[in-house]
């Protein structure tokens, strides 16, 4: 065969190789746009379906000031499932950068958190709460066809306590080598006051949330539940989470309930009930400090182990709730002040349960929170109001250097500007970490299912993902899931509020 033939030849083998190509990419391209235009069919199709579920009665939500804002009401199945299918768009977004994080701190896999679940939290819940977190899968499921199972809701909702506490716990019992250096968290800044302390003499009660910007950014959740059973409670909190987490909420007899994790906290039960379980029922069943106090004893496993500060709005009285594993401490009065910042004060749940917590180490980020909230507690004794708690959750005063600088001693933790970083709770330098979103209420408010809640950090500062990320690329492995947080407003939600419709 001449050359010139079997190049003609070849080249035409080409062309319509080529040609069939062409056809075959375009007919694959026309398939897929069928098949996604089928699933968005099918997609619209459950949705509208899922719309008329009549566990949706009486559910909606809607999004202001940064914050999305969520009723639910009926029973357990019924609230589950207004839950995971209002907020499904924010479950699902929320639940990768949560999972990863997980998964990154203690070296485990999804699985692992998923046995956990099924084994050890799951058959400690009280039925009410099993089927309150069924109904999130299924709303979830009817709203977006998801793939998460409870499973995965009941290990989203451990993410506080089963990381941070079980698995150190875990790994000492398995004597694991290696194992990821794992410490209880130092989360959040509060304070509640009562009598001659407060402006009428009323209580004021105050919450900055403390965490890092991945998970931060989407505790974005205003939840106003009514159950069959229980008071109504007004929180903020995360997607997919039945307590609030943080903590802050308030309940229609008048408890007033927020929290600071203790820094150092060791200890575990396997025999106990979680604490998301435990947080969720007092705020929902105690209507004094007594029974919230008797409902977080109840099967306490040391779990995400907090200093809680309460307020009863019928009696005017204030408490301090220290709640180690081994030993814990109750303090209350008419008159006075609580503030936490991350430090047991209790000697004997300092000496049992954070046995390497420093307290006289003033340079170290509690401690240094801790001095700052007696100067400003007591600068303003008498004056303290929920303006003025609004100003003090955006403080910058690090009591240390005696000078004004957002760093992780102040108040409004700005962890990204410092290289110093928290070693107590295994926070590196820079860590993009902080004061996350603060909320604020008083007995007035409360009476009438009110609070005020700003997200962002409380001093109204931006974070801009990028430039940190580029500043910083040990932090690379949140690029996927760490974005900006911006700051909204303050803005006030009430127990019941519809959305202001603009016409
Ligand atoms: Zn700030």
């Amino acid at each position: 065969m001449p050359d010139v033939v079997r190049k003609v030849i070849a080249l035409s083998i080409l062309i319509i190789g080529a040609g069939f190509l062409w056809v075959g990419t375009n007919s694959y391209n026309d398939a897929e746009a069928a098949k996604n235009e089928m699933q968005g069919t099918i997609a619209s199709a459950r949705e509208r379906a899922a719309a008329n579920d009549p566990r949706l009665k009486g559910g909606y939500s809607y999004e202001r000031g940064g914050w999305v804002y969520v009723h639910l009401e009926g029973d357990a199945e019924a609230v589950g499932f207004q839950h995971g299918y209002l907020l499904a768009p924010e479950i699902e977004d929320a639940f990768p950068a949560v999972s990863t994080n997980m998964m990154h701190s203690t070296q485990r896999d999804w699985p692992f958190f998923r046995q956990v679940a099924r084994e050890i939290l799951w058959p400690k819940l009280d039925p009410e709460y099993q089927q309150e977190l069924e109904g999130i899968a299924e709303g979830l499921h009817a709203r977006t066809g998801s793939e998460l199972d409870v499973w995965d809701i009941v290990a989203l909702n451990s993410f506080e306590e089963v990381p941070d506490y079980y698995v150190p716990w875990l790994n000492k019992q398995e004597k694991a080598k290696n194992a990821a250096n794992l410490k209880s968290p130092g989360n959040c800044i509060a304070f509640v006051a009562t009598g001659s302390w407060t402006k009428d003499g009323q209580i004021v009660i105050a919450h900055n949330n403390w965490t890092n910007y991945m998970n931060g950014e989407r505790w974005r959740i205003i939840f106003d539940i009514h159950p069959t059973h229980g008071y109504s409670i007004l929180m903020d909190g995360f997607p997919g989470v039945i307590a609030s987490d943080d903590d802050f909420g308030i309940n229609s007899d008048g408890l007033m309930v927020t929290e600071t994790t203790i820094t150092q906290f060791e200890g575990w039960d396997p025999n106990g009930k979680p604490e998301f379980l435990r947080a969720r029922k007092a705020l929902q069943y105690a209507g004094s400090i007594d029974e919230y106090t008797r409902l977080m004893l109840d099967g306490n496993n040391g779990g995400y182990a907090n200093d809680w500060l309460l307020g009863d709005r019928k009696t005017g009285e204030i408490a301090q709730l220290e709640l180690g594993l081994k030993a814990y401490k109750l303090w209350r009065t008419k008159d006075g002040v609580f503030a936490g910042s991350n430090f047991a004060r209790d000697p004997k749940v300092l000496k049992l349960d954070t046995p390497e917590f420093q307290p006289t180490d003033m340079g170290s980020s509690p401690n240094a929170r801790r001095v700052r909230w007696e100067q400003l507690l007591n600068e303003n004794k008498g004056k303290i109001d929920v303006d003025l708690a609004q100003q003090m959750l955006g403080d910058h005063v690090d009591s240390f250097e005696k000078k004004e600088q957002a760093n992780e001693r102040v108040l409004c933790g700005h962890l990204d500007n410092s290289a110093r970083g928290v070693a107590q709770w295994a926070w590196g330098p820079y860590y993009p970490g902080g004061a996350v979103q603060g909320k604020a209420t008083d007995s007035s408010m409360t009476k009438d299912m009110r609070l005020v809640a700003r997200m962002g950090h409380p001093c109204g500062e931006d974070f801009h993902a990028k430039e940190f990320l580029a500043a910083h690329p040990d932090y690379a492995w949140q690029d996927l899931y760490l974005r900006d947080m911006k700051a909204g407003p303050w803005t006030t939600f009430r127990a019941g509020e519809k959305p202001v419709r603009v016409n």
